[in-house]
């Protein structure tokens, strides 16, 4: 057995430590398929990671990253063989499993979902966890019976890769989206997405009251915080919120206002533990909803060794879209 090339946190006297470096193969964990990444990307959560800004990582040594696409190599699980284009998030990846930012990822097969023709591993990566969250949020307000015609849908955190995807998706449902962002400079991209509106993201950053004039029909928010409280008591009538973020804090300082004099629903999102057939709707779903020449405009590309640095911008909100990482 060799060694790959991976992006290795260890421990060190204080904190944690980052490096692009070569790991033993004999390292690998349990798991049922190894899988040649292909293409891994950057999310907010890999930005913590790589720079120890909280305590993501709770495994030493780990191989950082939370999401990949690539090809099987091997498999003992008789659900894939060699060959088979794959994507792979969550489930602990990067946390708890040895994770994405490598040439080389073993996992359990249950874990894994077998990528649309249409979409390829770095088309995969492009959307990432950010765009498959935004469209869990989409399905949430779905099943929650929203449709175009109910009203206006608000998108937090616009011009980041949640917001970019969400913004794109609701665009082409037919959605006029709200699109909030404290980089109104990104007015123009944002409405290449397919936003109708763009607000200044300071509008919602205030204290909440508890209810206020009824603005749009539901929301998809990936700041939490105040700006969530705000467009709690900014939801019309039955509206309903899908909350998947916490970019501006993890407190929720709202009222049960909403809830029981206007009968809006928030609802929780959570991608690293979705149940598997769920993922699966929503990777068929992005084939067939998510305007690939917009993935395109929102996607930057960038090595392995570019990867903390780009962990600390996104830290500090100065990414815009999405980067994919190119592992191979
Ligand atoms: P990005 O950094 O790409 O986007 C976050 C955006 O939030 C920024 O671009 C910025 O948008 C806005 N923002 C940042 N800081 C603040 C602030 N202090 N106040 C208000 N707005 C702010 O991250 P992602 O899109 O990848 O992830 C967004 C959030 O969703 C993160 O909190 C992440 O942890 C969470 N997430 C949760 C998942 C789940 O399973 N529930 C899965 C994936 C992500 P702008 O410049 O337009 O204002």
């Amino acid at each position: 057995m060799g060694t790959f090339k991976a992006i290795r946190i260890d421990k060190a006297e204080k904190g944690t430590t980052a490096a692009l470096a070569p790991f033993d193969e004999a390292e690998l964990m349990e798991g049922d398929v190894t899988v040649r990444v292909e293409w891994s990307t950057l999310n907010y959560k890999d930005g913590l990671a790589v720079t120890g800004k909280a305590p993501v990582v709770r495994r030493f040594p780990m191989i950082a990253g939370i999401d990949f696409a690539g090809t099987v190599e091997q498999s003992s699980n008789p659900q894939w063989k060699a060959g088979d284009k794959v994507v792979c998030n969550g489930w602990g990846m990067g946390e708890t499993h040895l994770g994405a930012y490598a040439e080389k990822a073993r996992v359990k097969g249950d874990w894994l979902v077998r990528l649309p023709e249409s979409i390829s591993t770095r088309d995969a990566m492009a959307i990432g966890t950010a765009g498959y969250t935004a469209m869990l949020s989409v399905l949430a307000l779905e099943k929650y019976d929203l449709t175009p015609s109910n009203g206006p849908i608000v998108v937090t955190g616009a011009a980041g890769g949640v917001g970019s995807v969400a913004i794109a998706v609701l665009s082409k449902l037919g959605y006029h989206v709200i699109a909030s962002t404290g980089r109104t400079s990104e007015a123009d991209y944002l409405k290449d997405l397919g936003a109708a509106e763009v607000i200044d993201r300071a509008e919602l950053s205030g204290p909440a009251k508890p209810l206020a004039k009824e603005c749009w029909a539901g929301g998809i928010d990936s700041v939490g915080s105040t700006t969530l409280a705000n467009i709690l008591s900014m939801t019309k009538y039955r509206g309903a919120v899908a909350a998947c973020g916490l970019a501006a804090g993890m407190d929720l300082p709202s009222s049960v206002a909403p809830f029981i004099l206007r009968g809006v629903c928030l609802l929780g999102i959570d991608s690293v533990m979705c149940p598997i057939e769920l993922r699966k709707i929503a990777w068929s779903r992005l084939a067939s909803d998510l305007d690939r020449g917009k993935l395109t405009e929102i996607t930057h590309e960038i090595g392995l060794d570019e990867v903390i640095a780009a962990g600390a911008k996104i830290l500090a909100g100065q990414v815009r879209g999405r980067i994919v990482v190119k592992i191979l």
